[in-house]
């Protein structure tokens, strides 16, 4: 761990991520991942979605609805179902491992138009903040596991961008965690040193707990403390959209506003599986469910084990006041009294414009709201929800220098915002691996708000289980692989699976 400047006082041995007598939680609701309508699903919003602000910006890209083929193909060595950051990458490393194999991806709707096309652009490897919350659940070693994969993650996403001159405005940078009251700021610091105590990487991450010099280094008025260390954000539909055109040219077979309806064995005998689609079949060995959000719709048994919850981001044109050198050049984890954050993405290599995510009271009153109405889990055409936006006013109002007087003129200010589909796990963790009970059917799904720190390995890693290798090898920690007692366990009603939410 570095110091911005002088060393912090030495705290206890941490709890957890609650304290006794502490009304706080550190960001790791257990809502998030325990809706109570556990049993719903759906397959994409047919018609209606909102536009994301980087589907907005694609709009004449003939990716959006590419068929390779105008017939889909009747047969294929393996078919992908899903276009997001999951499906495109797993087909990159299939076609590297296989390239002789024929594969087919199937896209429901728009290419990339999933969560992957709809997030927050935001690419932060957790490197301690749900330390306690994975550790309660399995241990220190799986959380420490986990910590190190999202590094490993955040290197190999921003090694492929620069190595390949990803045309994905890419910045790295200081991101920054900030507690906003001191009772958040205790429960981070006891999670921030048990995680070094017990081995946890923290050498690269600089620390304050002086408030003044929080606040001066984030900017953020209200700040406690500050934790920074190195992540990125990213336009990430042209991330995944670059992928895919290598993808095809290298022989992919693309199908966009094709629904896999449903997937039987091949009675014909001549292949495994038979892919139903609302254009035909295409029978093939191998299936991939890159399917996230909407895996159980495909899968049945799935059903209460990835669940979809509409997660909304909202779109800020910075004021004048806020614009030019007084841009905003970091991004951020604010960390609330109530347990919520904002995942902040001000787009600093690009326009300016900034990307509020994360779970602040607004989203959590829209998680009640769904669970009254669980016909919209899948809803990802909902826009400008008011009560969201209103949160985050009122924090830029209250926490950023300059922005509760500033002038807002027209084009400036809050100017959108937008659904995408969330996948919860039941357990909190991806399922990476074979699906119990189906020979040939593989999974990579569940990734919760954060797959951007997660698929760029566990793409790779799937297609290393695909291939016979031994889990070692796919350097993921243990618990992300499916495997049929965790299914097992997450199914039965009577067992209580470990719950840690990441939103
Ligand atoms: C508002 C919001 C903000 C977020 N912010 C961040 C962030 O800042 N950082 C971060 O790390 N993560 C964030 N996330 C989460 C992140 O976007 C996801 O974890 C990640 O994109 C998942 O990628 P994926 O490819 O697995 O799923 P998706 O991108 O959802 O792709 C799945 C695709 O499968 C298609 N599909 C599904 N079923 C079928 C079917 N039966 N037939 C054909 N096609 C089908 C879907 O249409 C979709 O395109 C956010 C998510 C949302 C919704």
């Amino acid at each position: 761990m570095k110091e911005f400047a002088s060393s912090s006082p030495s705290i206890g041995s941490a709890t957890g991520v609650t304290l006794s007598g502490n009304p706080a939680v550190l960001n790791a609701e257990e809502y998030g991942s325990a809706p109570s309508s556990q049993g719903r699903t759906g397959f994409p919003k047919a018609s209606g979605q909102s536009l994301s602000y980087w589907l907005q910006q694609v709009r004449s890209d003939p990716l959006l609805d590419h068929r390779t083929t105008e017939q889909l193909p009747e047969q294929a060595d393996t078919v992908i179902v899903g276009s997001g950051i999951s499906g495109t990458l797993i087909a990159k490393h299939h076609l590297e491992t296989w390239p002789e194999r024929s594969v087919v991806v199937l896209e429901a709707r728009e290419f990339c138009s999933g969560a992957t096309g709809r997030n927050a652009g935001h690419c932060k490897p957790d490197q301690w903040r749900h330390f306690a919350k994975f550790e309660k659940a399995y241990g220190h070693e799986q959380a420490i596991q986990i910590m190190n994969n999202e590094a490993a993650t955040w290197r190999a996403l921003v090694s492929y961008v620069k190595e390949n001159n990803v045309d994905c405005d890419l910045w790295v940078g200081d991101t920054y965690d900030v507690p906003l009251d001191d009772d958040v700021a205790k429960i981070a610091k006891e999670c921030f040193e048990r995680y070094r105590d017990l081995g946890g990487k923290v050498d690269h991450i600089k620390v304050t707990h002086d408030p003044v010099k929080a606040a001066r280094i984030s900017r953020i008025k209200n700040a406690k403390a500050c934790y920074s260390w190195n992540a990125s954000t990213l336009q990430p539909w042209k991330l995944t959209a670059h992928i895919m055109r290598e993808n095809l040219k290298n022989g992919v077979n693309l199908q966009t506003y094709t629904l896999a309806k449903s997937i039987a064995a091949d009675s014909s005998g001549s292949r495994k599986w038979l892919v139903n689609t609302d254009r035909g079949d295409v029978a093939c060995d191998t299936v991939v469910h890159a399917t996230n959000a909407y895996s159980a719709a495909l899968e049945p048994s799935l059903k209460g084990v990835i669940t979809p919850k509409p997660h909304i981001c909202n779109k800020v044109v910075p004021p004048r006041a806020m614009s030019g050198s007084k841009a905003i050049q970091n991004s951020y984890g604010v960390l609330l009294p109530d347990g919520g954050l904002f995942s902040i993405n001000p787009r600093c290599t690009a326009d300016g414009v900034v990307m509020f995510g994360g779970s602040n009271s607004g989203q959590k009153q829209l998680d009640r709201w769904v669970e009254d109405h669980p016909e919209h889990c899948i809803n990802d055409g909902l826009a400008r929800i008011e009560s969201i936006t209103e949160c985050v006013r009122e924090f830029v109002e209250n926490n950023l220098e300059g922005w509760k007087e500033a002038e807002i003129g027209p084009g400036e200010g809050f100017d959108y915002s937008w659904s995408g589909i969330i996948g919860l796990s039941a357990d909190g963790v991806p399922f990476v691996g074979e699906l119990p009970g189906k020979p040939g059917q593989f999974i990579c799904a569940g990734h919760h708000g954060h797959g951007m720190a997660r698929i760029f390995t566990a793409a790779p890693g799937l297609v290393k289980v695909m291939n016979g290798e031994p889990w070692e090898e796919t350097g993921l920690p243990e618990v992300y692989k499916m495997t049929p007692e965790r299914l097992k366990r997450l199914r039965s009603a009577t067992e209580e699976a470990p719950k840690v939410a990441i939103v």
